[in-house]
């Protein structure tokens, strides 16, 4: 008894509806106090396409195009790696952004979308031959070189006489962003790119500057991911910007990775702030080379929520409440891959506050198949009810699986009260197509 009257001071003071700002830009609450994204009902939504499934408000996604691309032009480009379909690669090509790609996959997607190559960046620690002989073939824009034996590989196909690909090496400059810090590491302790402190750097443009088969108009860095603060990418402008200034080359890129919130209490820089102080932080260090930028997550991210339907709660006395729903690690892998926190909502109440705290768990045969650790939910949730989870737009479809052939959630973009279907649910047919028996 003790335990429960603990339960229950706690409880009192954890209870808030979800923050707003979670929710995509354009969330409303609905006549009986439902939450309408884009001008579709939620409930709705999942009465029609069925649960779980991405919700995105396009217009959200539209928005965060145009600060990327009213920063930065034609220099912006969206690393598609956080959440990739047809309609999304349209989109953003329709906002005027580039599209990252970063392996073969990526990139028949995108050319599905009818992106024009030259608008194509193709990046990859390990491109193979393939890869890289399609780029070539249909002429992408630029490739991100991370390695010598992608320069053998891009000699050996380029042939003499053929238009030689613009490139970029990817650096890395001996500094990276580890948890919200900039700090600078000893070693390059780094999978990716070229390192700058052991000279390797030098030698990558050295021979790319000398060769016939690449045109080098660039250099590239890409700190991390999920990076709260923006002086980081200004410190990685300042290192990456010095040892580029004698070479004098046309472009530099400096990646994507700024933060979003996720949950209760976090603030993140917008597209636009980030933009100012990269540029302010370019002045500073004169560099002269147009610098670029490759968000994903910034883009993609808050624009989505995810809908489930809630199919068992389970009241472990004194102990904990399960609340398990019709997803889990297949469609959103982050809380067991990085243990991300999320927030929780109820679809039908969304501004109501969330009086009780349940972990919400997926339907797949693992323990660890957490979706939210502590969900905090109002009471009245009952089992039929739809709940969501908020910011789920990056990083999730994309990494999605099949586990426990789970069928793929389809994606639903929504405008002006437009539901429009990009991305139908997955059939068993599907998951078949490549069996063969
Ligand atoms: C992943 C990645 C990005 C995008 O990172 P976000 O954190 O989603 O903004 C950009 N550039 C490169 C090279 C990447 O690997």
């Amino acid at each position: 008894m003790a335990r429960r009257h603990f339960d229950r001071v706690r409880i009192t003071r954890l209870m808030t509806p979800i923050p707003w700002h979670l929710l995509p830009d354009n969330s409303s609450l609905g006549a009986n106090g439902q939450l309408v994204v884009g001008g579709c009902d939620t409930l709705e939504l999942a009465a029609e396409f069925g649960t779980p499934v991405f919700v995105y408000d396009e217009e959200h996604l539209r928005n965060r195009c145009r600060q990327a691309v009213q920063a930065f032009g034609r220099n912006a480009t969206y690393a598609t790696k956080a959440f990739l379909c047809v309609a999304m690669a349209r989109l953003v090509h329709e906002e005027g952004m580039r599209l990252d790609v970063a392996t073969g996959g990526e990139l028949a997607v995108v050319l599905a979308a009818d992106v024009p190559p030259e608008d194509i960046v193709l990046h990859g620690n390990n491109k193979s031959r393939r890869e890289l002989a399609e780029a070539l073939e249909v002429g992408v824009g630029r490739i991100v070189v991370d390695s010598f034996e992608e320069l053998d590989r891009i000699e050996d196909l380029v042939t003499s006489g053929a238009n030689p690909p613009k490139v970029l090496l990817r650096l890395t400059p001996g500094v990276k962003a580890v948890t919200h810090e900039f700090i600078a590491t000893g070693q390059d302790d780094s999978k990716f790119g070229f390192t700058v402190s052991s000279g390797l750097a030098t030698q990558a443009v050295d021979r790319a500057a000398a060769s016939g088969a690449v045109e080098l108009v660039g250099v590239h860095c890409h700190i991390g991911s999920q990076v709260f603060r923006v002086d980081s990418f200004a410190r990685a402008l300042e290192v990456i910007g010095r040892f580029a200034a004698p070479l004098d080359l046309p472009e530099l890129v400096i990646g994507g990775g700024l933060g979003v919130a996720y949950v209760e209490g976090e603030e993140a820089a917008s597209i636009s702030q980030w933009g100012t102080t990269l540029k302010q932080a370019a002045n500073d260090v004169g560099i002269s080379a147009a610098i670029g930028i490759e968000p994903g997550r910034s883009i993609t991210a808050a624009a989505a929520v995810t809908l489930y339907e809630v199919g068992v709660i389970k009241h472990l006395d004194g102990i904990r409440t399960y609340l398990a729903v019709d997803g889990g690690m297949s469609d959103n892998p982050r809380p067991v891959l990085y243990g991300s926190g999320y927030e929780t909502f109820l679809a039908r109440e969304a501004a109501a506050d969330r009086d009780m705290v349940a972990k919400v768990v997926g339907k797949h045969c693992e323990s660890g198949d957490v979706l939210v650790n502590e969900g905090k939910l109002p009471s009245t949730v009952a089992v039929g009810d739809i709940i969501g989870t908020p910011v789920t737009g990056a990083y999730g479809h994309s990494m999605g699986s099949n586990y426990n052939k789970v069928l793929r959630p389809p994606v639903v973009f929504c405008r002006d009260g437009d539901a429009r279907l990009v991305v139908r649910r997955e059939t068993y047919g599907d998951l078949l197509a490549s069996d063969l028996g």
